[in-house]
């Protein structure tokens, strides 16, 4: 006997048992990202590697340790996406879809990055995205956060703050770099290996540091608030103004830098206390260098990625019921001839009522092991068919949820007896 595959490290199957809530958070994306006049954009999962060199940076988790690269045939070095900025980024350039000026965006899909797996954390995983180009105001920046909000509401979930802070022009950034690397420069011995090996190349990133004696130099660390240029400082209460308005309640985090290069001013991240340590759902900024910087025209733009995976598990966590998409109805025959008409009754069924979800029995059986099949489906109802039935011209029905006798129906009456029981039904939980 041969040994069996494993799945790579990292990579998970999404069960047909889980696929409801996926089902259910990609449908209420698109509706919401619709609301909002947002347009779905689906680009490639693989993409030049030295695209996201450029746009993320050289001295991020990303580009150092989490890429999955390799050489195609000793061609092109390839790298798969591990996140959707850049090649979004990317492919408005490459389709001369700035010419117009604006832009809003979304997609949805596959992101690969080569972390220590950990329960909310894969090296395959999925992320909505959000995007927008050639807007320069906060107000975009308002839309993008209402828009996220209104996602997390829709769906029904809760105990998700919202933190921000903004990281200034480039100039600032790179005025508050200096302080840092100043200011971590006299603690260096004392830094863990990661921080120190930042210092020097990203200085910003030792403030996100998890080490404990790390934590305690950062908290003695020159805030950026302090280094913020005017128009990005206004900017930033104009965009806190905004979000007073519309109701939504924020927490302003001096400590919120962002591991990527690209972003300039706002950043932002919807934070949980339901998942643990990967407790970010959320996270998103403003990028007003990145167009210019792979070789677009100056551009600015602001955009997020939620994780699909969390967002799964809070949708379980918070037990939140999401909208059954099994059978409701189970076709039961038994003999060949039933078997036909029930083939072709079934057929006839999806044929009248497009929206009907049934299930015909496959592979045989003796009534007893057919109700069995029918119950563990999650069917509501099954429809019987017997050479009895088939003689009468009939299909006996019954109800198997409820306790009621199993009561018999002309064959050319099934379609609109279903039609009066499950309009009943979605009439009653609706
Ligand atoms: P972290 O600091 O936790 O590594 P990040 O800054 O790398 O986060 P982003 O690049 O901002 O994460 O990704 C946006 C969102 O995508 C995250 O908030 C998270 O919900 C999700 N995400 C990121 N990496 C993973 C992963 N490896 N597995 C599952 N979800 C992820
Ligand atoms: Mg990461």
């Amino acid at each position: 006997m041969s040994t069996i595959i494993e799945p790579l490290r990292g990579v998970h199957d999404i069960l047909p048992a889980q696929a409801a809530a996926w089902r259910f958070l990609e449908q209420t994306t698109r509706e919401v990202f619709a609301a909002y006049g947002y347009e779905e954009f689906r680009v490639p999962i693989i993409e030049q590697t030295q695209l996201f060199k450029r746009s993320i940076g050289d001295f991020t988790d990303i580009v150092e340790k989490e890429m999955f690269s390799f050489v195609d045939q000793g061609e092109d070095h390839i790298t798969l996406r591990p996140e959707a900025t850049a090649g979004i980024a990317r492919a408005v350039i490459s389709n001369g879809m700035l010419r117009t000026g604006r832009l809003r965006v979304w997609c949805m899909g596959p992101m690969f990055r080569r972390e220590r797996p950990q329960a909310g954390r894969y090296r395959q995983f999925h992320q909505i995205d959000a995007e927008a180009f050639g807007f320069e105001g906060p107000d975009i920046d308002a839309e993008m956060i209402l828009l996220s909000a209104r996602l997390l509401r829709r769906l029904g979930l809760s105990r998700i703050k919202l933190h921000l802070n903004s990281l200034g022009t480039p100039a600032a950034r790179a005025a508050y770099r200096e302080r840092l690397v100043a200011y971590f420069s006299t603690y260096e011995s004392q830094l863990d290996e990661d921080s120190r090996r930042r210092l020097h190349g990203n200085p910003l990133r030792i403030l996100d540091s998890k080490h404990p004696d790390t934590q305690r130099i950062v908290a003695g660390a020159p805030h950026l608030a302090d280094s913020l240029d005017p128009e990005s400082k206004t900017h930033f209460e104009t965009l806190c103004g905004h979000l007073r308005a519309a109701g939504i309640e924020y927490h302003v985090d001096q400590r919120l830098v962002r591991g990527l290069d690209y972003y300039t001013r706002t950043v932002f991240e919807w934070i949980t206390d339901s998942l643990g340590s990967q407790s970010t759902v959320c996270a998103g900024g403003r990028y007003d260098g990145l167009v210019a910087q792979l070789g677009g025209a100056p551009t600015p733009g602001i955009g997020w990625a939620m994780g699909q995976e969390r967002i799964v598990m809070l949708l379980e966590k918070q037990g939140r019921i999401v909208p059954a998409d099994g059978p409701q109805v189970y076709l039961i025959a038994s003999g060949e001839r039933a078997q036909r008409a029930g083939l072709e009754l079934a057929e006839r069924l999806r044929e009248a009522r497009p929206d009907l979800r049934l299930q015909v029995n496959m592979g045989g059986g003796n009534f007893k092991a057919q109700f069995k099949r029918a119950d563990k489906s999650g069917a509501r109802y099954a429809i019987v068919l017997g050479d009895d039935e088939v003689a009468r011209g009939t299909v006996s029905w019954k109800d198997l949820r409820g306790g009621q006798a199993q009561q018999e129906c002309a064959i050319d009456r099934v379609a609109e007896r279903i039609g009066v029981l499950l309009g009943n039904e979605q009439a009653n939980t609706g």
